[in-house]
């Protein structure tokens, strides 16, 4: 019995002393996390939240009460709020009531600094519009100073609208590409190139030749900035000027836009010279391959729609701009149908007359039903993608941009769901196209940096560039003849 008691009190020893040991290590550990942070979480630089999360990924499409965890400019982890805060600390947190918080808009084609020919030039036909008002202007007034004041107007319309990538077809590329690098929006500048005389060009040949060594300047210098090529249309440049322009862009490996069928004269007159249609005169031309994203196509027949999905061309669907010029209705539906990567674009201010991609959403959910007589096309999702995912892979961006997905940028917008307008709510994705506006847009982030907060801008002085754009316009009120 003796003995049994000696055994008995040595366990009952030897029990409490590991039990004291293994409280009194959680205790140094906790005490060395409490010191070096909270327990258990890992360090980000910015947490996003929101009542819903749109996240245009499939696996995942919806997510109610969610948050986002960024870290370098990057996605690390998309969940619930629950599980986001239980695992993330971080520097910085926006959260997310009576939001939603979605991927940036994509607009695939601009001519950003045009903002300052806003309203110059309306109701008239597209080549009136450009022959007689729009080339003359840009010719007696685009410079370094023009470029620079219409860039820095043209960013701060789209930080507002919650626009987070664009495409910008103009001139003066580098000032526009500095804009953009300070102002921290996501751009392609891709100068345009064109067979006669535009500002700062004779012809092509000088053009051109410059819009190379922008290439070769801003290649790989800014994850932000792309430099690409843009041959103007294929009936403003000749064949051998767009076979020089592709074969560069592929030597360079950039992306190359280019107007493409716009209009039925355009049409006509490509018909007439190459006895071939435009898409048919590019693919003639070995010109058509996924590097390649078209603006408009607006007059495009079935077997080319069929040729544009085969050689993997992107569509930038600018629907309010083909309104405006009468070009026409792109025949969208049937482009989706046959696998066409189609992404959404507001045109430049002189034809549409904002940069505002809700617009463009709205009328692309709208016209479509309208023209093909079935309230069932180009449904409210699909606009939805065609505005962020599909401009992305329009681009050939959509390996960092358009979705709400680990390891993409952080590109990202929240949405205010509290204005008359957008109550009740049923359908989240039904209220972003068919009853949000770009004024809805509270705060926006691109790489991971906020670049408006609460409709608070950031990276621009909105003063500054109010008094600089009116005093360009009254220059040209002073010097110019306007349609108005
Ligand atoms: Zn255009």
């Amino acid at each position: 019995m003796k003995y049994h008691l000696t055994k008995y009190y040595k366990l009952l020893v030897i029990f409490v002393c590991t039990t004291l040991l293994v409280f009194s290590s959680q205790v140094v550990i906790a005490q060395s996390n409490y010191h070096f942070g909270t327990p258990g979480k890992q360090r980000v630089q910015l947490i996003v939240g929101g009542d819903f999360i749109v996240t245009m990924n499939e696996a995942q499409p919806v997510i109610e009460n969610g948050a986002i965890a960024i870290r370098d400019g990057k996605i690390v982890a998309v969940d619930t709020q629950y599980k986001i805060m239980a695992s993330y600390r971080a520097d910085r947190t926006l959260p997310g009531d009576g939001m939603v918080l979605m991927p940036g808009l994509v607009n695939g084609h601009s001519h950003s600094a045009m903002v300052l020919f806003r309203g110059l030039a309306d109701d008239l036909a597209l080549q009136d519009w450009l022959e007689n008002y729009i080339f003359p202007a840009e010719g007696k007034f685009v410079d370094e100073n023009f470029v620079r004041v219409g860039e820095q107007l043209a960013c701060w319309e789209m930080i507002r609208g919650g626009t987070t990538t664009f495409v910008d077809m103009y001139f003066e590329p580098d000032v526009a590409a500095n804009v953009v690098k300070e102002c921290g929006l996501r751009a392609i500048i891709a100068p345009s190139s064109i067979d006669f005389p535009s500002p700062g060009f004779q012809g092509w040949d000088d053009a051109f030749a410059s819009s190379i060594d922008f290439l070769k300047r801003w290649k790989g210098k800014n994850e932000r900035i792309m430099p690409a090529l843009a041959p103007h249309a294929p009936y403003t440049v000749s064949p051998e000027h767009l076979v020089q322009a592709i074969q560069a862009a592929r030597n360079y490996d950039v992306p190359l836009t280019i107007h493409l069928a716009e209009t039925q004269a355009e049409v006509q007159d490509v018909q007439e010279r190459y006895n071939a249609t435009p898409v048919k005169h590019l693919e003639n031309l070995g010109f058509l391959e996924p590097r390649v994203f078209a603006a408009h196509v607006v007059w495009p027949n079935e077997s080319e729609i069929a040729l544009l999905a085969k050689r993997g061309v992107g569509v930038i669907h600018n629907p309010d701009s083909n309104l405006k010029l009468a070009s026409g209705f792109a025949p969208i539906p049937a482009m989706l149908k046959a696998g066409v990567k189609v992404g959404l674009g507001t045109d430049g201010a002189a034809s549409n007359n904002v940069l505002d991609m809700w617009k463009a959403i709205r009328l692309t959910a709208l016209i479509h039903k309208g023209t093909t007589l079935d309230p069932t096309a180009v449904p409210a999702k699909t606009v939805l993608r065609m505005a962020t995912l599909g401009g992305a892979e329009a681009l050939g961006l959509s390996d960092k941009i358009g979705a709400i997905k680990v390891g993409l940028q952080a590109d990202l917008i929240q949405v205010q769901l509290k204005e008359p307008h957008l109550l009740p709510l049923y359908d989240v994705i039904s209220h972003l196209v068919y009853a949000a506006d770009s004024q809805d847009v509270d705060t926006v982030i691109v790489n991971g940096q906020v670049l408006m907060e609460k409709r608070r801008m950031l990276t621009v002085d909105p003063e500054r560039i109010r008094r600089e754009a009116t005093s360009i316009a009254q220059r040209i009120k002073a010097q110019f003849r306007t349609s108005n």
